[in-house]
């Protein structure tokens, strides 16, 4: 498959994205933003690769953040090195090919959440004898209850050991409330995300009254960025989801993103009247967070094991025959992604650029 060809050429399933509607995302999301002054360093845990973290780049973003260390090492390799990686990096393996990417990258930016978390790396970076120190964030738990250190005295207590770890420099704090990203309801969202933030700047604040200097304070997603921005104290955020969205998140928060990426799925037999069996199953499309949808309004898609899926429909102006082809809008985007090896980005059908998933099967 190659640049120039239609989409209609491509075999299925396939990952396919709107370029337009992408790119009306991106200025939709750095349009709101930018003025505001903040940072954006959004998360590539969703897009998985390089080519998209750069186009970012290019619209405005300072950085990127990834979730893993192994995507990472993907990123790095690929020339994206301005990354946070946002979840904690612990255990011997994982810490020592941390100690290998920051001898390269001197870049990287890590969490921590425990006094043992810190002094692995810290130690570790010791014996390696690195020289330089990794530029370290406390990632604080502000209502998730996923990771994160306690806000208060522990908060305090893990950064006075982080700062006393000669191979960590402190420089800011991580919140991210991702229990609010996908809350139904504008003002509850607001309201909630303005209680989380107060948590996060209220900390920031303690942590430098206390001496610690505290430059960076990072936070939100596709759901909450908006209102993290006109929170005083916070200086980054992360969104992730907003350049392709997906069902799940349109029914929580609305349709100001749009869908831009389907997976292009073929009709492979026709069960009855008004139920056919397209290529795309569970290895195609995720269903944690309910099932796909089909572009086209009308249908209804079921599950029929690894490889199948149905498509059943009422009205008769919706025949589908066999070789016919739709496509489907993923209910949960990042872990969809993760399950396709290229992006074929097309205008009006025509393919314009295939993005390979850089980091994909990277969860380490
Ligand atoms: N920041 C962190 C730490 C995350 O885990 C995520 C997603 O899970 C994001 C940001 C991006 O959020 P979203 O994809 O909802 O924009
Ligand atoms: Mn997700």
């Amino acid at each position: 498959m190659v640049v120039g060809d239609h989409i209609s050429t491509l075999d299925t399933p396939s990952m396919i994205v709107d370029l337009d509607v992408m790119e009306a995302n991106i200025a939709k999301l750095f349009n709101q933003l930018l003025p505001t002054g903040i940072n954006i360093r959004p998360h590539s845990k969703t897009t998985k690769s390089a080519i998209l973290a750069q186009k970012l780049v290019q619209a405005g973003a300072k950085g990127g953040c990834v979730a893993k260390l192994s995507e990472a090492e993907v990123m790095c390799e690929r020339g994206f090195t301005d990354l946070l990686i946002t979840c904690e990096i612990v255990g011997a393996p994982k810490v020592q090919r941390l100690v290998e990417l920051f001898r390269k990258y001197k870049s990287i930016r890590i969490v921590v959440d425990s006094e043992v978390g810190a002094r692995a790396i810290n130690d570790a970076l010791e014996k390696n004898g690195i020289e330089e120190p990794i530029t370290t964030l406390i990632d604080l738990d502000v209502g998730l209850h996923r990771t994160g250190v306690q806000p208060g005295e522990p908060a305090l207590e893990l950064a006075r050991i982080v700062q006393s770890c000669k191979h960590l420099n402190l420089i800011g704090v991580q919140g991210y409330e991702g229990h609010l990203q996908h809350l139904h309801g504008r003002e509850e969202r607001k309201h909630q995300c303005l209680e989380s933030m107060a948590i996060l700047t209220q900390t920031a604040e303690a942590l430098r009254k206390a001496g610690h200097n505290i430059e960076v304070v990072t936070t939100g997603g596709t759901g909450t960025a908006e209102f993290c921005v006109t929170v005083p104290g916070v200086t980054e955020v992360q969104p992730g989801s907003f350049l392709f969205m997906d069902t799940d998140y349109r029914n929580a928060v609305g349709s100001f993103y749009q869908h831009s990426l389907f997976i292009l799925s073929t009709i492979l037999s026709k069960q009855g009247p008004k139920i056919i069996t397209i290529d795309a199953g569970l290895k195609s499309l995720t269903t944690d967070s309910g099932f796909a949808e089909c572009k086209t309004l009308g249908y209804t898609y079921g599950v029929l094991g690894d490889e199948h899926g149905s498509l059943s429909w009422e009205d008769d102006a919706l025949e589908l025959k066999i070789g016919d082809r739709v496509e489907m809008v993923p209910s949960h985007i990042d872990p969809t992604i993760n399950l396709h090896d290229f992006y074929y980005a097309h205008r009006n059908g025509v393919i314009e650029e295939i993005w390979p998933v850089d980091a994909r099967g990277k969860v380490q």
